[in-house]
């Protein structure tokens, strides 16, 4: 029979040092948060039955919208330690006594699904492994005045990474015994089981499964995402509205001084919808009107921002990207030419690009048809959508 694997994600760590003002395993990567890479990894792996994520208390906002839509069981507090938090972990999980469990840092995002299997099938064999690398640096030893003190033979070193996989009773057991003897000093769970005298054996790890700890690791793990983004994709957008009464339209984010307004449901801000459709285009996720029907009351008088905002989300939520939007803004008048830079400025905020990845067009239609006759505005849009690639 097959044995249960079960993984545990530690994420309880305050880990500030990288900056960003977030904890690292929830700064994002692309627009994904750190640790929904692990998450989704396991939660996605054929031979993982249950994936426990330990979280600090305070994260739990974070969490949840790092974890939406994964099939996880609920997070557990971690501890003062990350010993604390792994034991915590481990005894969520008792209930379901797996056979194998699998222990993973939240903060090594780029973890592969083969990378899991040789943990599985390496703890089958032996009870205890974990994933090492060779050294492959020449290693000094350094006295406390920064003199070389000698150079120590690397043959022997291995850099361990994780996932490390244990015979779930056997790790739990070591946990129980460490805590009731009052360590609580072990930085991985494979000197604790050294420790509680298991045999832990060692298999190929993977050079890129890295740990994120400073702004450097960020900056490079973001270049790394970005440049896994190989699924791109255009969308278009196409809206109209008509004019009516008033003395302003709103037009791409911004408020236009008008002797007419536009008519619609929210606040018809033409050039908004075009992006809206065109990002849901890309992701084929329906349209504007079947997120935001105008005949839900919700909607009335709404200010658009906040459609745009929720297809920029629906990217972000797939571990995409916009790389570009294009608007043209098809009318007689107003005049768009001098708002332009200000319709690229609040475009940019609203969807969190820098302006340069943000288009604003305006042209006539050369007084022909009902844009020509100043009935109404037309937009089109184009984005451009990043997502990885996955059938
Ligand atoms: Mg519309």
């Amino acid at each position: 029979m097959a044995s249960s694997v079960a993984a545990v994600v530690v994420a309880a760590g305050r880990g500030l040092r990288a900056g960003g003002g977030l904890p690292k395993q929830y700064r994002l990567l692309a627009g994904e948060a750190v640790i929904r890479s692990s998450l989704s990894l396991f939660a996605w792996h054929g031979e993982i039955s249950a994936v426990q994520a330990v979280i600090h208390p305070d994260d739990r906002a974070n969490y949840n919208k790092a974890a939406a839509g994964l099939r996880l069981l609920p997070p557990v507090a971690g501890g003062a330690t990350r010993q604390a938090s792994v034991r915590a972990g481990l005894e969520a999980l008792n209930a379901a006594a797996p056979d194998i469990v699998l222990v993973h840092d939240a903060a090594r995002p780029f973890c592969s699904t083969e990378l899991v299997s040789r943990a599985i099938a390496a703890c089958g064999q032996t009870g205890a492994a974990v994933p090492a690398l060779e050294v492959t640096d020449t290693i000094k030893r350094v006295d406390a005045d920064g003199y070389v003190d000698g150079t120590v033979d690397r043959a022997p070193l291995r850099a361990v990474q994780t996932p490390q996989a244990f015979a779930f009773p056997a790790l739990l057991e070591a946990h129980r015994r460490a805590a009731r003897d009052g360590r609580e000093d072990f930085t991985d769970d494979a000197a604790l089981a050294e420790w509680a005298g298991l045999k832990v054996t060692v298999f190929a790890g993977e050079s890129g499964n890295v740990k994120l700890t400073t702004d450097e690791d960020f900056a490079k793990a973001e270049a790394r995402r970005i440049a896994s983004l190989t699924d791109v994709r255009l969308g278009n957008g196409f809206d109209v509205h008509a004019f009516g009464d008033g003395d302003h339209i709103w037009l791409g984010g911004i408020r236009i001084p008008h002797d007419r307004g536009l008519t619609g449901h929210s606040d018809a801000d033409v050039g908004l919808h075009a992006l809206v459709d065109a990002i849901l285009g890309a992701l084929a996720d329906g349209d504007i009107g079947k997120h935001f029907p105008p005949t839900d009351p919700r909607w009335k008088g709404a200010a658009s921002d906040q459609f745009l905002k929720f297809a920029v989300e629906r990217v972000a939520k797939r571990g995409g990207k916009i790389a570009h939007l294009d608007l043209t803004v098809i009318c007689e008048a107003p005049k768009i030419g001098p708002h332009r830079d200000a319709i690229r400025q609040r475009i940019a905020e609203i969807a969190d690009l820098s302006i340069e990845r943000v288009a604003v067009k305006a042209t006539t239609s050369e007084q022909l048809g009902f844009t020509g006759r100043k009935e109404g505005i037309a937009a089109i849009a184009t984005a451009t959508v990043r997502l990885p690639w996955s059938w």
